[in-house]
């Protein structure tokens, strides 16, 4: 079961001119109504982690979420509100990616407590968002603890393969 060491060995996802690698352990689960203009690939471990690379047309959302940043945390507020949770802390930066000024944010929201149910660990989301003017697309690449628990084995190397290979034009 040991892992084998070194850089594993990935292949390339090449659809729609958008393209990124992943490892080769990984299953893609691609959203069945995607388009060139919108959708969604996950890209899962069997260790039930998930990272998932939506796109979208930019015109929809370049009035409201003019920059990545914008988009970011319009993003990690919409987590927050939908796991009826706050967010408490959000680490950001700011990263290229394929020459698109992006932003990276790694998110935790404190999800309280039910009335009669146990203590619920903080929700992780790690994301980079990026407009691609070439495309008139915008990416969104994001994986969260909820699946595969926080210490998913592999899932911050997933992220970090697909976001540091990924063209989008
Ligand atoms: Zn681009």
């Amino acid at each position: 079961m040991a892992e084998p060491q070194g850089e594993a060995e990935r292949d390339t996802l090449r659809i729609y001119g958008m393209s990124f690698d992943f490892p080769v352990s990984q299953k893609l689960e691609f959203d069945p109504k995607f388009t060139r203009e919108d959708g969604s690939v996950a890209v899962k471990s069997p260790t039930k982690s998930v990272v998932f690379v939506t796109w979208g047309e930019l015109g929809r959302i370049a009035k409201k979420l003019p920059t990545p940043r914008d988009h970011s945390k319009y993003s990690m507020e919409r987590a927050a509100k939908s796991a009826r949770g706050r967010l408490n802390h959000v680490e950001q930066r700011d990263v290229q990616i394929n020459g698109h000024p992006a932003a990276y944010s790694r998110a935790e929201i404190a999800i309280p407590r039910g009335l009669l149910g146990p203590q619920r660990p903080n929700q992780e989301i790690v994301s980079v968002h990026f407009h691609c003017d070439r495309t008139s697309r915008y990416f969104v690449i994001y994986t969260s603890s909820d699946w595969g628990g926080p210490g998913a084995e592999g899932r911050d190397d997933v992220f970090r393969v697909v976001t540091e290979t990924f063209r989008c034009h």
